[in-house]
């Protein structure tokens, strides 16, 4: 988050309704570092009023950080997911 500098850092799991069921966690590039509380908040309220009340978008930073990561292997895993989870990240990488 802009401007935080609350401690711990957190992964979150950004669910969509396309990633997550009951009991079912997001595949772990679905995740953005947030702070602990930030973390919370994001959970309660869920991404869309997340992005809306803090001005920035998840999904748009899941992407992100996915293609400038060093983790080859991650950026494979992503590209081996089931169609309608793999295009989220596929139509951005150009293989689409
Ligand atoms: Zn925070």
């Amino acid at each position: 988050m802009p401007g935080c500098i609350g401690l711990p850092i957190e992964a979150a799991h950004i669910r969509t309704a396309a990633n997550s069921g009951i009991a079912v966690k997001p595949h772990d590039a679905f995740c953005v570092p947030l702070c602990q509380a930030h973390h919370k908040v994001q959970h309660r309220i869920g991404h869309p009023r997340f992005d809306a009340r803090y001005g920035i978008r998840l999904l748009a930073l899941v992407r992100v950080f996915v293609w400038t990561s060093p983790d080859d292997k991650m950026r494979e895993s992503v590209l081996r997911l089931p169609d309608h989870l793999g295009q989220f990240f596929r139509k951005e990488l150009g293989t689409v």
